[in-house]
């Protein structure tokens, strides 16, 4: 069991963390992040933990940097390095500029975009010595497009991407690759938030016609960590069913 690689994902519980943990678990061990609801975190570790592979999970609240230090040192200390860092866990608080609040700004930010700094900041060292690794920042098209009453995510979500390029050229001599995956709308408890017009308008403006699940962003996680992979590093893998283009 040991053997197997391991795989940290950040807020792996619900929503797309828990697709990336079920479809990573049938090839790697899995240490999963989350924040509340320890009873659906546990069941959902304990339904994946086979005789090949095991699937453990800790609570972490990924903007307190204290947490995130004790989480990472006893990570290493009982699991080893990660083969594997996903910064998933992320928040929308939607709002037009003119009317957030500076506590709704910094919940955003500290999110999505200081917590992928925090998790890198402590377990980027292993990963450097260990000579084989992957980041992968869980973005959003957000960040590569406008959005009215998205300021905040679509900032926190474009910096994960200018992070992603600049690390990746850091850490590309130590053979740990770094890539963004953003995805457009996904059928989640985030976009269930949203209010059913605008969720069919923007089902409409998707050229697939479509709402994204859980699992298809889980696969290009699992491409990128596999051989598939080998030769991709800083880059941003848009997962949008064509709402983009
Ligand atoms: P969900 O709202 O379903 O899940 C969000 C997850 O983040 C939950 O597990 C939540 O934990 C966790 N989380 C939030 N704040 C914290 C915190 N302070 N500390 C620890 N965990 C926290 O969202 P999705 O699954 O849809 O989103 C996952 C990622 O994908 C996010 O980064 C999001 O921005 C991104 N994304 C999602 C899209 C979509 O359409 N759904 C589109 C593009 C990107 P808890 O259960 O405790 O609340």
């Amino acid at each position: 069991m040991k053997s197997k690689k391991m795989v940290l994902v950040t807020a792996g519980s619900r929503g797309i963390g828990a697709a990336i943990v079920r479809v990573l678990s049938k090839h790697y061990n899995i240490v999963f992040t989350y924040r509340t609801n320890k009873e659906q975190a546990e069941l959902l570790a304990k339904s994946l933990t086979n005789n090949n592979t095991f699937c453990v999970c800790y609570p972490c609240d990924v903007t307190k940097t204290s947490e995130v230090k004790s989480f990472c040192e006893m990570l290493l200390d009982k699991h080893g390095t990660p083969y594997a860092l996903i910064n998933n866990a992320g928040i929308s608080v939607n709002n037009l500029q003119i009317n957030m609040t500076i506590a709704e700004w910094q919940t955003v930010i500290e999110t999505n975009l200081n917590a992928t700094f925090y998790f890198n900041h402590y377990l980027l060292n292993p990963m450097i010595i260990d000579g084989d690794g992957c980041i992968i920042n869980i973005s959003s098209i957000s960040g590569l497009r406008g959005n009215i009453g998205q300021t905040s995510y679509s900032a926190s979500k474009a910096a994960q991407i200018g992070m992603t390029k600049s690390l990746a050229k850091e850490v590309a001599m130590f053979n740990v690759r770094v890539n963004s995956i953003a995805p457009g709308l996904v059928e989640t408890e985030m976009t269930a938030e949203l209010p059913k017009k605008v969720l069919d308008q923007l089902i409409k403006s998707t050229p697939l016609r479509k709402i994204g699940q859980p699992d298809d962003v889980a696969k290009m996680v699992e491409y990128l960590l596999g051989e598939g992979g080998n030769f991709i590093t800083g880059q941003t893998m848009v997962i949008d069913g064509g709402l983009s283009i």
